[in-house]
C-alpha cells in the first residue's frame, strides 16, 4: 500500500482493522453510473485499511432495561406518555422529517389492544391502522423520486439478490425514507421485520403501507417505553424465524438482542449501526471483549458524515428558524458558536441570506477559516447584547449561559443545531423569576421581569431534528450505505470481518458518492493509465488516504 496510508495507520488512535476490499460489493455493483463508458472491473484492486476513527466521548450512556422487563398487558394512554430513562437518547430526541401526515389523534385505542389483519391476511405486524397503507404508499413513492441512488442499487442487484436468506432486523426511524430502504433490501432477497428506534417518529401510514407488503413492522408514533420494547420483543421473537443481520440506529435493538436472546445474538452475521450512540456502545462491547459479531460503523463513512453535518444543516437550519419564528434573515445579527461542519453549513446559509454572521471558536484552524470564509470571530460576550440570534453548533455542553441569556436583548432567538440539549443551559432558565409562555410547538418565550423576551425553540435540543425536516436526498446518502453495509457483511467470505467493529472501506463510501452523482449527470473523468501510475492509484479507487480530510 502507498505510503500515506501507512501514516494514517500511525495517525488514528484506536487500532485499525484491516479489510481486503479486492470483492465487495461495491466493486460488484459499482462504476456504471460513473460514466457511461466505463465498464465493470472486477480485478485489481489494492487492499484498503479501515481505520477505526477516535470518537467524541459521548457521555451519557444508553441505559437499558433490565432483565426482567415484563411488559404491561394493558398499556394506557398515561402510560403511553410517560417515558422513564431507560431507552436511549435518540429514542426520544423528536425527528420531524418523520412528521406524519395524517392524524389520527382521534383513534385513542392503543395498537397492542387492536387486532389488524392486511389483504394478505397476515396479522404480523403492529402499527397505528393498516387502513391508512394506501397513503403511506403515495407517500414511500414520493420518497422514491429523491432516492434514485438506492433505486439504482436495487435494479442493479435485484437479479442476483445478494441477500437472499438474510433476515433482517430493522430499529430504525420508520419514515417513507426508510421504507424505501426497506423495499429495496427485501427486493434483493432480505426478509425484514422492523420496529422503531425512536417513539415519536414513525409516520404511523408508513408502517401501514409497509406491514401491507408484507413487512412485520411494530411501531407507531407515540409510543410508551414499554411498547418500545414490546414492539423490540415482536420484531425479535417470532416463531419460525430468526434473524441473522441487524440494522440498528441507536443500539436498542442491539443491546436487547445481546442481553435477551444470547444465543440469537451469536449467530448473526453482522450488525450494521447508524448512530454516534450505538457505534459507541459496538466499540465498549468490543473493548471489553464481549462482541461476538462483527459491526459496521456507518456512521463515520465521509459521505454520511458530510451529507449530515454540513450539507443537511446547511438546508435545515433554514428551515427550522423560519417554521418556528418566520423571522426575516436580511440584516439580522446572528452568532454562531462552533465553525466545525455544522457551524460551517449554518453559517453558510445565512450569509447568503444577507445576515451578518460572526462565529465563536476555541480552535484557531476553525477560526482562521472563519475568518478567510469571511465571518468576524468574536467571544460570546463581546455581541451578546447586539445579536438577534445565537445558534450553538459546538458538541459542548453550556455553551450559552444564563447570564448570556440575561444579556440578550429582547426578542432574540436561541437555538442549538449540536449537541443533543447540553449546549444552552436551558435548566438556568427553570426558575421562578423567569416565565414560560408556549407559543408554538417547540417554540418557547421566556419572560424576564421587566417583560424582555427571549425566544427558546425546541427546548434547547436539537432544531432541525425538532422542527424541519431532513432532505430526503441526505436520507438516501445514509440508506443507501446502510444497504452496502448489509451487503458486504452478509456477503463476505469467512474471516473478512472478525468479531469486531469496522468502518464501511473507503471504497464504498466512494461508491455510495458515484451512485448519487447520476442524480446531477455529473460526469466523473477518469485517471488515464499514465495518470494513476503517477498518482499510485487504482484507476477504480480508492482515490484518497483514509486520513484524507474532504
Ligand atoms: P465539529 O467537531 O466539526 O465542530 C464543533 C466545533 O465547535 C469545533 O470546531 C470546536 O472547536 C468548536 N467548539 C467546541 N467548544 C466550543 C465553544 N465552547 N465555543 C465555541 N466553539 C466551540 O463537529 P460538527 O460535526 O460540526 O458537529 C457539532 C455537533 O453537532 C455535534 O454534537 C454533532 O453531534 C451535532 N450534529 C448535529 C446535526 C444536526 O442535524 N443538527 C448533524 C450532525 C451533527
Amino acid at each position: 500500500m502507498s505510503a500515506p496510508i501507512v501514516e494514517a495507520k500511525l495517525e488514528v488512535k484506536q487500532a485499525s482493522k484491516e479489510v481486503k476490499d479486492s470483492e465487495n460489493v461495491a466493486e460488484k455493483y459499482s462504476v456504471m453510473t460513473v460514466s457511461k463508458n466505463s465498464e465493470m472491473n472486477m480485478g485489481d484492486l489494492s487492499p484498503v485499511v479501515s481505520a477505526v476513527p477516535t470518537h467524541k466521548p459521548v457521555k451519557k450512556q444508553i441505559q437499558f432495561v433490565d432483565d426482567k422487563q415484563e411488559f404491561s398487558r394493558f398499556p394506557t394512554k398515561a402510560g403511553r406518555r410517560s417515558l422513564s430513562r431507560s431507552i436511549s437518547q435518540s429514542s426520544t430526541d423528536s425527528y420531524s422529517s418523520a412528521a406524519s401526515y395524517t392524524d389520527s389523534s382521534d383513534d385513542e385505542t392503543s395498537p397492542r389492544d387492536k387486532t389488524q389483519v392486511n389483504s394478505k391476511g397476515s396479522s404480523d405486524f403492529c402499527v397505528k391502522n393498516i387502513k391508512q397503507a394506501e397513503f403511506g404508499r403515495r407517500e414511500i413513492e414520493i420518497a422514491e423520486q429523491d432516492m434514485s441512488a438506492l433505486i439504482s442499487l436495487r435494479k442493479r442487484a435485484q437479479s442476483e439478490k445478494p441477500l437472499a436468506g438474510a433476515k433482517i432486523v430493522g430499529c430504525t426511524h420508520i419514515t417513507a425514507q426508510t421504507a424505501v430502504l426497506i423495499e429495496t433490501l427485501a427486493a434483493l432477497g432480505a426478509q425484514c421485520r422492523w420496529t422503531a428506534c425512536n417513539i415519536y417518529s414513525t409516520q404511523n401510514e408508513v408502517a401501514a403501507a409497509l406491514s401491507e407488503t408484507g413487512v412485520a413492522v411494530f411501531a407507531w408514533k407515540g409510543e410508551s417505553e414499554d411498547d418500545f420494547w414490546w414492539c423490540i420483543d415482536r420484531c425479535v421473537n417470532t416463531e419460525g424465524w430468526q434473524p441473522n443481520m441487524i440494522l440498528d440506529d441507536g443500539g436498542d435493538l442491539t443491546h436487547w438482542m445481546y442481553k435477551k436472546y444470547p444465543n440469537v445474538f451469536k449467530k448473526i452475521r453482522g450488525i450494521v449501526e447508524e448512530s454516534v450512540t450505538g457505534v459507541h456502545r459496538l466499540y465498549q462491547l468490543s473493548k471489553a471483549g464481549k462482541l461476538c459479531v462483527p459491526a459496521m460503523n456507518v456512521n463515520d463513512s465521509v459521505t454520511k458524515q458530510k451529507f449530515d453535518n454540513l450539507y443537511c444543516c446547511r438546508e435545515s437550519i433554514l428551515d427550522g428558524l423560519k417554521r418556528t419564528t418566520d423571522v426575516m434573515f436580511g440584516g439580522k445579527q446572528v452568532v454562531v458558536c462552533g465553525y466545525g461542519e455544522v457551524g460551517k453549513g449554518c453559517c453558510a446559509a445565512l450569509k447568503a441570506l444577507g445576515a451578518i454572521v460572526y462565529v465563536t471558536e476555541i480552535d484557531p484552524i476553525c477560526a482562521l477559516q472563519a475568518c478567510m470564509d469571511g465571518f468576524r470571530v468574536v467571544k460570546l460576550n463581546e455581541v451578546i447584547r447586539q445579536v438577534d440570534v445565537i445558534i450553538t453548533c459546538t458538541g459542548n455542553k453550556n455553551v450559552v449561559t444564563r447570564d448570556q441569556l440575561d444579556r440578550m436583548k429582547n426578542g432574540s432567538i436561541v437555538c442549538n443545531m449540536g449537541h443533543s440539549n447540553t449546549e444552552i443551559d436551558v435548566a438556568s432558565l427553570r426558575t421562578p423569576e423567569l416565565t414560560w409562555e408556549r407559543v408554538r410547538s417547540q417554540v418557547d418565550h421566556v419572560i424576564w421581569p421587566d417583560g424582555k423576551r427571549v425566544i427558546l425553540l425546541a427546548e434547547g435540543r436539537l432544531l432541525n431534528l425538532s422542527c424541519s425536516t431532513v432532505p430526503t436526498f441526505v436520507l438516501s446518502i445514509t440508506a443507501t450505505t446502510q444497504a452496502l453495509a448489509l451487503i458486504e457483511l452478509y456477503n463476505a467470505p469467512e474471516g473478512r470481518y472478525k468479531q469486531d467493529v469496522y468502518l464501511l472501506p473507503k471504497k464504498m463510501d466512494e461508491y455510495v458518492a458515484s451512485l448519487h452523482l447520476a442524480t446531477f449527470d455529473a460526469h466523473l473523468t477518469e485517471l488515464t493509465d499514465e495518470q494513476a501510475k503517477y498518482l499510485g492509484l487504482n484507476k477504480n479507487g480508492p482515490f484518497k488516504p483514509n486520513y484524507y480530510r474532504y
